[in-house]
């Protein structure tokens, strides 16, 4: 049996909402089983939202949620930091409605999580395995769930810029190779878009600190993170999207050119397609401990109090 896990201690750190451009305090407090992962905005009294596709919000550039006329917005890239090490159960409380930036990926949130250390609860994880293939697709947009002993994601792009016409990459999802090779990744956003969101009182905590920028011919920042960068952030991206199911999924997602409206209108498909998958409590193998991974001071947030 998998146990269900949590945070070891609360953890808090400071930075800013992407598209408001305001600091933002966000806390990591453990919780117990069977919890899940809920957002609390402190600026707005005790109200919670839990992370499942049932308080889906409006969905355009970022994930958000809303429950009680209380949102929280650009969710993804913490639900695919918590989910992929493993933290089923966490109060996530924010004093803004974004779930700040960071330097654009998840790897400052990974630091949280392993500087507050994760711990087992008294209570087994269900994990949701597809047994059926599950998909859809929206023009030239696709995306499907197809069963597997694992849980894998194959992503592919394409875009009309010369550095990332096509980008596809399969990886098999763990802890550890999460951490290393999807984490890191960071949102990427084109130049020519960005003056348009700007005029929209969008993108205006956007830099080349928290995101990739794509002028005509190659990037403003000094240097990518990975060759492939682009296609590794969109699988970060579907994961924390696909986390909304609510449970750890077996199988494997298959998306080319999707995009949070998609992912999400996915993940609300897949809980409603009850045919297509079972709850179980192993994994079919047993999950490793948290791997040591060398925190990479590189993309430490500032810890608050
Ligand atoms: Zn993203």
């Amino acid at each position: 049996m998998d146990a269900q896990r949590t945070l070891r201690r609360q953890i808090s750190c400071v930075g800013i909402g992407l598209h408001s451009g305001n600091k933002v305090n966000l806390s990591l407090k453990p919780a117990p089983p069977d919890f899940g992962i809920r957002f609390r905005r402190t600026d707005l009294g005790d109200h919670e939202v839990p992370a499942t596709v049932h308080n889906l919000a409006g969905i355009q550039l970022a994930t958000g949620l809303s429950r009680n006329e209380v949102s929280v917005e650009t969710v993804e890239h913490l639900l695919a930091a918590l989910t992929s090490v493993g933290v089923d159960n966490v109060l996530v409380e924010l004093n803004s409605p974004e779930v700040p930036i960071m330097d654009g990926s998840a790897a400052p949130f990974i630091y949280l999580i392993q500087e507050a250390g994760v711990k087992r609860l008294a209570a087994p994880r269900k994990y949701l395995k597809i047994v059926r293939p599950i998909a859809i697709s929206r023009g030239d947009k696709r995306i499907a769930l197809y069963p597997s002993d694992h849980f894998k994601v194959t992503y592919s792009i394409s875009f009309d810029h010369p550095l990332l016409r096509h980008q596809s990459r399969t990886i098999r999802i763990t802890e550890e190779s999460f951490v290393e090779d999807v984490a890191p990744a960071r949102t990427f956003t084109f130049l020519k878009d960005v003056e348009m969101m700007r005029q929209n009182g969008l993108a205006l905590g956007g830099s080349l600190e928290n995101a990739i920028v794509l002028g005509e011919t190659g990037i403003l920042n000094n240097a990518l993170r990975f060759e492939d960068e682009f296609v590794r952030h969109k699988i970060l991206d579907a994961i924390g999207d696909l986390a909304l199911v609510g449970y750890p999924v077996i199988g494997h997602l298959v998306a080319h050119r999707a995009g949070h409206a998609l992912h999400t209108e996915f993940a609300a498909k897949v809980l409603e397609e009850t045919q297509a998958w079972r709850l179980v409590e192993a994994a079919g193998e047993s999950m490793m401990p948290l791997p040591v991974v060398v925190k990479d001071a590189a993309v430490a947030p500032r810890l608050a109090n």
